[in-house]
């Protein structure tokens, strides 16, 4: 019996998945972290073991079954036999879906799928990019972005920020001013309204995401780290969010950290010294597989226990969303056994810290969970 068995878990950050059969081809891409599979056999590195080891098993494979029977067996099953397994053997009580990213699943959708209850993530980028197509002014596109981002948000159970993926996370202290932020809008809009890219107008727009965040309690999701090729990777280490964090430690904002690899342990360096600051190991543990004990460790160094958070960034392939949890749960689990043989803590703690980490800390950090939950 290990601390993490039996917890129903708060995937506090996950997409949704394919409502349809995939080719090999396919199912590589959902392996990798780049626009396709490309040349490489994606079954050849830790992410393509673990779904050998771990998910093989839930399609009544055993362990370790080669990838051909692992893909046969997928398609004889159907997706959705396949997609119902995976996600509810994940153990998960609610899926918080960022919705930004359009895969064919919506929260109450992947719920339907995969038991527990879904809520809506708002990526705050779309709800700009959405307005700018309609806009008559650049003074009407903020008026009305403020007034929009503000009633969605009501709707949803947090915030996301893409920012990592456009300009990077260099963002300033200070909100740039309306006057500022008015200007880089009509740039913007001049040239199209399509994706905000503009650092000024980007970082105005995450400021107000801020605000809304301190005044419905929501959290405010940044990606940071590990992700597609459209990143660069030494712009979004969360360190550079550091000025950010300093301006809105003190106004009821809260901030999440998602992925972080490598940056892990300069995510738990910010939890540690901001209160508002929450960091969360998601899409790391998949990818790494069995290293997910090492990179749970590094992030514990300093990271107080009431600051981690649990979630796959499942998207596409619920193999991802699966795994994350299985892994999770082992070498958290193996990494406080270690420490009890060790006489680090007792077994009490060690519940707790597992708990807190895997479905308590979300449930406090989300107010709304609890207010709509279906039973
Ligand atoms: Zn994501």
């Amino acid at each position: 019996m290990s601390a993490t068995d039996g917890i129903a878990l708060v995937d506090q950050h996950c997409h949704g998945v394919l409502t349809r059969d995939v080719d090999s081809e396919e199912f590589g891409t959902g392996l990798a972290e780049a626009q396709s599979a490309g040349n490489r056999d994606r079954f050849q590195s830790l992410l393509g073991l673990a779904v050998r080891r771990w998910c093989a098993p839930v399609l009544d494979l055993p362990p370790h079954s080669p990838p051909e029977d692992y893909l046969a067996r997928r398609s004889a099953l159907g997706w959705r036999e396949v997609t119902e397994r995976l996600l509810a053997a994940a153990g998960v009580e609610h899926w918080l879906l960022d919705t930004g990213y359009a895969v064919d699943t919506s929260p109450a959708e992947l719920a339907e799928l995969g038991g527990g209850t879904g809520h809506e993530v708002l990526r705050v980028e779309q709800v700009a990019e959405r307005l700018a197509a309609r806009a008559d002014s650049p003074a009407a596109l903020l008026d009305r972005f403020r007034a929009e981002l503000h009633e969605r948000a009501q709707d949803a159970v947090a915030l996301k920020s893409v920012l990592a993926y456009r300009s990077g996370l260099d963002l300033p202290g200070d909100q740039p001013t309306d006057d500022q932020a008015r200007h880089a809008a009509g740039d913007w809009l001049r040239a199209g309204g399509e994706q905000l890219t503009d650092p000024v107008l980007h970082a105005w727009v995450v400021h107000e995401a801020a605000r809304v965040s301190a005044e419905q309690r929501l959290p405010l999701q940044f990606h940071t780290g590990f992700g597609d090729a459209d990143l660069h990777l030494h712009q979004v280490d969360p360190l550079r969010l550091t000025h950010f964090l300093r301006s809105t430690q003190d106004t009821g904002a809260t901030v999440v950290l998602l992925h972080c690899w490598p940056y892990h342990r300069h995510a738990a360096y910010l939890a540690h010294v901001y209160d508002h600051v929450y960091v969360d190991t998601g899409l790391m543990i998949p990818f790494v597989g069995t290293r997910a004990g090492g990179v749970l460790a590094e992030t514990l160094e300093v990271a107080p226990f009431e600051s981690l958070l649990y979630s796959s960034d499942g998207n596409v392939l619920p193999e991802l969303h699966h795994l994350a949890a299985a892994l999770w749960r082992h070498h958290l689990g193996r990494l406080l056994d270690t420490w009890l043989a060790d006489d680090v803590l007792d077994t009490n703690t060690a519940e707790r810290l597992a708990h807190a980490a895997g479905a308590g800390n979300a449930t406090r950090l989300h107010p709304r969970l609890a207010s709509r939950t279906k039973h």
